[in-house]
Order: structure tokens, then sequence, then C-alpha cells
């Protein structure tokens, strides 16, 4: 029996300490909807993904410019979910997470 698939830790609106530290590491990115900026902040997906515990979990976020984080939540929609579930690996790899 699995017990660790079936504890769900309660939700944090603060990031962790480790959370913190991943998002900075992910603002060394240039911008995730490929203009070549460089990010300044994370975003959290509006569009959801199987692996994500929560609608803004902290594991769960892009690196953007302010400019094009602002047009996403202006335009109310996204389709980032895959890309913030693929850096989530990454940062796993790279012992971050
Ligand atoms: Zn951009
Ligand atoms: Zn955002």
């Amino acid at each position: 029996m699995n017990l660790t698939g079936r504890i769900k830790p309660k939700y944090n609106p603060t990031p962790t300490k480790r959370e913190k530290a991943y998002h900075i590491w992910l603002t060394n990115l240039p911008c995730v909807c490929g203009c070549g900026g460089q990010a300044t902040v994370v975003h959290h997906p509006l569009q959801r993904h199987p692996e994500q515990r929560w609608r803004r979990d902290h594991e769960f976020v892009t690196p953007m410019t302010a400019h094009c984080h602002n047009k996403v939540h202006a335009k109310g929609s996204d389709t980032l979910a895959a890309d913030a579930a693929w850096l989530r690996q990454r940062g796993i790899a790279a012992g971050m997470l």
C-alpha cells in the first residue's frame, strides 16, 4: 500500500523557502512565451494540469517578463500548464524540488 500517495499536504498560500528558491531559479530563464525577454516574475498557470495539487500550486509556475505576465492576466487564460509541469520536472532533476 502506498501511503505517501494518499497524503495530500495542506495548501499554503505563502511559498515555502524551497518554493521561493525554485521561483528565483526560474527567473534566470527567459520568458516562457518565447519573446526572448528575461523573466522577472513567476506565473501560476490559469489552465489546470493533472499533476497540479492546487490551483495555485507553487511548484507549478512559469517564468515570465512583467509585461507578458500582465498580458496573460488581461486575457484571462493561458496554455502554460504543460510548460509548468516540464519545468517542475527540471526542478526536481536539479534537486530544487
Ligand atoms: Zn514573454
Ligand atoms: Zn500570473
